[in-house]
């Protein structure tokens, strides 16, 4: 029934009660207590009104949809309405504290810092890459200007100027960072950072590593081609000392070829694609081959000894053979004659490991934490000398990252140097 409805008939059925027990009234008992009864029950009806309309001043005081006061006539209607319309209050409120959370959530999961700022540039909310990012913190600087907060003279000319067309790029707090504002709302800006240091810093090692690769591969073409041109220049050159260009040429040739083997190795070690293969490695036979090549390099300048107490491991046996192949032939490089190199597998707490140790020409402790990198050389022209790329360790390392070992390096200039490469228990055949 239609609202309105309920509420007239209500209201006369109640006003026809009061009319009939006056009516009553004054049949039995005369005109005035009829009028009396009337007006007792108009004065009734008033004062039941009032009350229900105070109780309902004190609800809408306190809206609560359990304390509800109960109703009589149109006032069940009204109450009942109101409940519903309270239950849906509450419904649409929890569903959007709901949504809040989420979306804050959601916003603390972002890669990217985000700032809210009002119109004069003061800090509503900001999620905690921004905190991060900028220094903030949402407890603290919350209501603040964030160019009181942020007091780089970049940032706080980039907002105060307003030319948000150009996002800037801003070191801060030894991070690279992309900010940009972006206005939303009339009076409201957003602003979004971006790290990118990381990105900067892999851009800077391609570069890096172009650069030098070039300058390794021009050394040796340089040297080709300026023999190719005497050749070319001089047709009838003495045959020993063309066979001597040629013999220079071909040296040249084969380095390039080392270095260009190096870089895909180091680039096939590196890609994500190439998965480890898990074989079972004899150590021990490895490193009696490993010993038998490091004799024919070393040409009977050094002495060797060989430990075998390890067990068998698993892993890749080529990446492994590299690693160790690679450390061996730089101990034969980096000693003098008549030095003593030493091959150890033996098992630790940690795990098996493999040692050489030789007490040739060491390395001062600056040097050792940069090792590893590409193209690192302690000394450029012995590098040279001995036929080094300067790729050798920066392979070892990669290879022992694809099989969680770790290189660890002891040495001192003069008195030799050690390498150790730490497996983990799990590398064991049959490690649970
Ligand atoms: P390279 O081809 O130049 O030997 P590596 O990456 O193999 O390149 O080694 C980097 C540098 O580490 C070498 O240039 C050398 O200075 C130093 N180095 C490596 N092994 C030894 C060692 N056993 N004794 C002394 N220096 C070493």
């Amino acid at each position: 029934m239609r609202p309105h409805l309920v509420f007239w008939i209500s209201a006369a059925v109640r006003i026809t009660i009061i009319l009939a027990a006056a009516g009553v009234g004054a049949y039995f008992f005369g005109q005035t207590t009829g009028l009396i009864l009337a007006l007792l029950g108009m004065i009734t009806l008033i004062v039941v009104q009032l009350q229900y309309l105070l109780n309902l001043s004190d609800w809408l005081d306190n809206p609560n949809s359990a304390r509800l006061p109960d109703g009589w006539g149109a006032w069940t209607e009204i109450f009942s309405r109101l409940y519903k319309l309270r239950r849906g209050d509450e419904k649409n409120q929890s569903e959007l504290a709901e949504w809040l959370a989420r979306f804050r959530q959601a916003m603390t999961l972002l890669p990217d810092g985000l700032v809210i700022m009002d119109d004069v540039m003061f800090l509503e909310w900001c999620n905690p890459i921004a905190e991060r990012h900028l220094g903030l913190d949402l407890g603290r600087d919350k209501g603040m200007r964030v160019t009181n907060l942020v007091r780089t003279p970049e940032f706080i000319d980039y907002i105060i100027l307003g030319r948000y067309e150009t996002p800037l790029t801003l070191s801060l707090r030894d991070r690279k960072l992309i900010v940009h504002v972006i206005p939303f709302e009339n009076r409201r800006q957003i602003l979004v950072t971006h790290d990118i240091t990381e990105s900067e810093r892999i851009d800077m090692m391609r570069r890096d590593f172009i650069a030098n690769a070039s300058h390794e591969l021009r050394t040796p073409l340089t040297v080709i081609n300026g023999f190719l041109e005497i050749a070319s220049m001089q047709p009838d050159l003495e045959v020993s000392i063309r066979a001597s260009h040629i013999k220079l040429m071909v040296e040249q040739g084969e380095r390039m070829q080392r270095l260009v083997e190096d870089m895909l190795t180091l680039s096939r070690l590196e890609s994500t694609d190439f998965q480890v293969r898990t074989e079972r490695i004899d150590i021990p036979l490895m490193l009696r081959h490993i010993k038998q090549e490091a004799h024919a390099l070393s040409n009977g300048r050094h002495q060797f000894s060989l430990e075998l107490d390890g067990p068998d491991i698993q892993g890749s046996a080529d990446e492994i053979r590299s690693a160790f192949s690679n450390l061996v032939t730089n101990a034969v490089r980096y000693t003098p004659e008549h030095g003593e190199i030493k091959l150890i597998w033996q098992n630790s707490a940690q795990g098996p490991r493999f040692i050489v140790q030789d007490n040739g020409i060491g390395i001062s402790q600056e040097h050792i934490s940069r090792l590893t990198e590409r193209f690192y050389r302690v000394d450029k022209s012995r590098s040279r000398e001995t036929q080094g790329t300067g790729l050798g360790l920066a392979i070892v390392k990669h290879v022992l990252i694809r099989h969680d070992a770790q290189l660890l390096i002891e040495s001192t200039v003069n008195v030799g140097s050690k390498f150790c490469v730490q497996f983990p228990n799990r590398a064991v055949i049959g490690a649970v």
